[in-house]
């Protein structure tokens, strides 16, 4: 749809789930967005295409889990979910183990069968670990999980994915993971899990359909002609971006995804694979139908192969040591400073959020700003 008002309440840059949930509860009050994205769909990084039926999770698999159960609901009303519940299957060379650290993954790495077992082998393995306070990523795996499951499941994965030693990394990153000692094979300790049915597209476009939307359209382009458009601006692109990178850049790491349409009807036989030795380039095998159970005759996978970023690719991770925290606070507080733009989402916050997160965040954002 092209914008159809000359002046509109907000214009929203970027239509991912941030800038989505906020044209929703803005154009429920009777406000009207005008919403621009930069690529030429909308949807952000939950974007899926439909390939021979099966919903290909263009930009990295995506799964939602949540606590929230405000958020579960608000989601649930635009689309059904699925009962689709996450459990990774990790490759280290010819071994394979489930994910997370559970009960089955203590078995197939030191043959255990009983939680006390499992509690005794891993306080072994903590060693001169197990009473330090954790300074980074790798300190941290080895304190909760020891030595083994770090060299096997941990240390290649991580380095492959963020392209540096995990000893240069924050510990918060692994402490996304669960450990069990249960037989207990989900990957996320949530309440609530599952897969929107028919794909992610439903949701988003539910949550657009009274906005108008302008796509291809990069904002920083054209700063000055879209803000006459409204009196407020929600930006929810890259901060440094939007500060012309006058401290610098804010690092990120990128992905490239190859995805092939193999003439089999089941590849590997789960929805998520991990690679997580050092030799292997890609960090893990997404196969699309696994996500809703799909029978179709042929199936479609994707391999995530971690890259450095640069201005010409996509920012996905944002790398959280503390030289970009110092610097993400500079540009944070030119951004309290900025009259009449609202900065949300995981680009402008420069937070590594799940879905849920960021729709509790712009849930808030929209109460907090309609009600004034
Ligand atoms: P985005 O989805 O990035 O949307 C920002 C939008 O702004 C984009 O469409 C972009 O094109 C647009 N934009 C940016 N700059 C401009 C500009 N200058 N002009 C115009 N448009 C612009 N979360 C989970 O809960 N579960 C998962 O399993 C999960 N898996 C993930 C896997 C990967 C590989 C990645 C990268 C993230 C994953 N996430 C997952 C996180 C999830 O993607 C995010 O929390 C969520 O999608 C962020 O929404 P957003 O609106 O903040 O940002
Ligand atoms: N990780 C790992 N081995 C795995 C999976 C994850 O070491 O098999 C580490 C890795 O450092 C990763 C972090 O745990 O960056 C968080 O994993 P998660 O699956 O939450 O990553 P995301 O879905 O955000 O890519």
């Amino acid at each position: 749809m092209e914008h159809k008002q000359e002046k509109y309440d907000f214009l929203i840059v970027g239509s991912g789930l941030f800038g989505a949930v906020f044209a929703h509860k803005a154009t429920a009050l009777g406000k009207s967005c005008l919403v621009v994205d930069k690529r030429s769909h909308v949807g952000g990084n939950v974007f899926c295409r439909n390939i021979q039926g099966i919903q290909v999770h263009n930009y990295g698999a995506h799964i939602f889990h949540t606590s929230d159960k405000e958020v579960w609901d608000f989601v649930n009303q635009f689309v059904p979910f699925n009962r689709y519940t996450n459990s990774p299957l990790a490759k280290y060379g010819e071994e394979l183990y489930n994910l997370p650290f559970n009960m089955n993954t203590f078995h197939q790495l030191w043959g255990i069968k009983t939680p006390e077992e499992a509690r005794k082998k891993i306080a072994e393995q903590r060693g001169k670990y197990a009473n330090i306070n954790p300074q980074n990523l790798e300190e941290q795996a080895l304190q909760l999980v020891g030595h083994d499951i770090y060299k096997k499941l941990i240390k290649g994965y991580t380095e492959k994915q963020w392209g540096c030693k995990a000893t240069e990394l924050p510990s918060f990153i692994i402490r996304r993971l669960p450990l069990r000692f249960t037989y207990d094979n989900n990957y996320f300790n949530d309440k609530y899990q599952g897969i929107p049915e028919g794909g992610y597209n439903i949701l988003i476009n539910r949550l657009l359909e009274n906005s108008d939307i302008i796509l291809n359209t990069d904002f920083l382009q054209q700063r000055e002609e879209l803000m006459e458009k409204a009196e407020t601006i929600l930006y929810t692109g890259m901060l440094d971006a939007y500060f012309n990178y006058q401290y610098g850049n804010l690092e990120f790491r990128s992905l490239r995804f190859e995805t092939q349409l193999l003439d089999i009807d089941n590849f590997q036989g789960n929805a998520v694979v991990n690679y997580t030795d050092a030799e292997t380039p890609f960090t893990r095998i997404i196969e699309h139908k696994h996500f809703d159970y799909g029978t179709q005759p042929k199936t479609v996978i994707t391999k995530e192969y971690p890259q450095p970023w640069d201005q010409t690719k996509e920012a996905y991770y944002p790398v959280n040591n503390d030289k970009n925290e110092q610097l993400a606070a500079k540009y944070k507080f030119l951004a309290n400073q900025e009259p009449n733009v609202i900065f949300g989402g995981r680009l402008a916050d420069y937070k590594y959020y799940d879905m849920d997160e960021v729709i509790r965040l712009a849930l808030d954002k929209a109460d907090a700003i309609l009600k004034q």
